[in-house]
């Protein structure tokens, strides 16, 4: 929830022109619902997609307020975030309202990138592996054959916007974690494929660190991407 629809744009404008000439990342923009429309004009003719913060599973009806993924590819998002840590604490999402965003977005052809991470006390108190295994399994229940078209980010609830970052060895591990879970659900050859993003204070610093490791696909960037010069160098990284 940072700015306004103008703020949005040209702060899109400046990661076209920090990205110039780089095509061989996949780099998705997901700002507020009310910028989506005059980012995606902003978006035209670069290789940057959109993605939106959140998503109803329904497909319409009396649900004031709400936004469904119809609407959402109506205003040519081609991603959409799901189960963010903000939204499972602040507004009560569960795992499985996270299974039926992540149907709904799916059935509209949108691919869901569905966030899974601890927080502190759970990692602290040795649960990360257990807090992971029910978001995943349950997160994810019946989506099986349709595992490939989604993406996981690995979000440490202690790590998001607190400059806090996770550890190579705790982001590896993690990963690594997540993918065997995904292997279980669906075989090796899918899991090998899902792409799986390490988010929480990634910053232009740690992002090589971060992206080198050998189950980390790309970053989920919050803060750092307010800034167009910190998300082209972090973009630049992946590269
Ligand atoms: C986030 O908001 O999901 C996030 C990862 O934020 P930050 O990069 O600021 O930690």
């Amino acid at each position: 929830m940072h700015g306004t629809s103008f703020e949005a744009v040209a702060r899109v404008q400046g990661v076209r022109r920090e990205l110039t000439g780089l095509d061989a990342v996949e780099a998705v923009l997901c700002p507020p619902f009310t910028a989506l429309r005059d980012v995606a004009g902003a978006l035209a003719g670069s290789v940057l997609q959109l993605g939106a913060q959140n998503v109803h599973w329904e497909t319409e009806g009396a649900f004031t307020g709400e936004v469904s993924a119809g609407m959402l590819r109506d205003l040519g998002c081609r991603y959409v975030l799901v189960g963010h840590s903000e939204r499972r604490t602040a507004f009560g999402e569960t795992d499985l309202l996270v299974n039926r965003k992540t149907r709904a977005a799916l059935d509209a052809g949108l691919r869901p990138i569905v966030c899974v991470g601890e927080t502190n006390d759970q990692r602290e108190s040795g649960r990360t592996e257990e807090v992971l295994r029910a978001q995943v399994e349950q997160g994810l229940a019946g989506l099986h054959p349709r595992l490939g078209d989604l993406v996981v980010a690995y979000e440490p609830v202690w790590a998001i916007g607190t400059g806090r970052t996770a550890s190579a060895v705790q982001v590896q591990t993690a990963h690594e974690f997540i993918r065997a879970l995904l292997s279980s659900l669906a075989g090796p050859a899918v899991a090998g494929q899902v792409r799986i993003q390490y988010g929480g204070s990634v910053t232009p610093a740690n992002a090589r660190e971060l992206f080198s490791l050998p189950d980390v696909d790309g970053g989920l960037i919050g803060g750092a991407s307010l800034v167009a010069e910190s998300f082209g160098r972090i973009v630049r990284a992946a590269a």
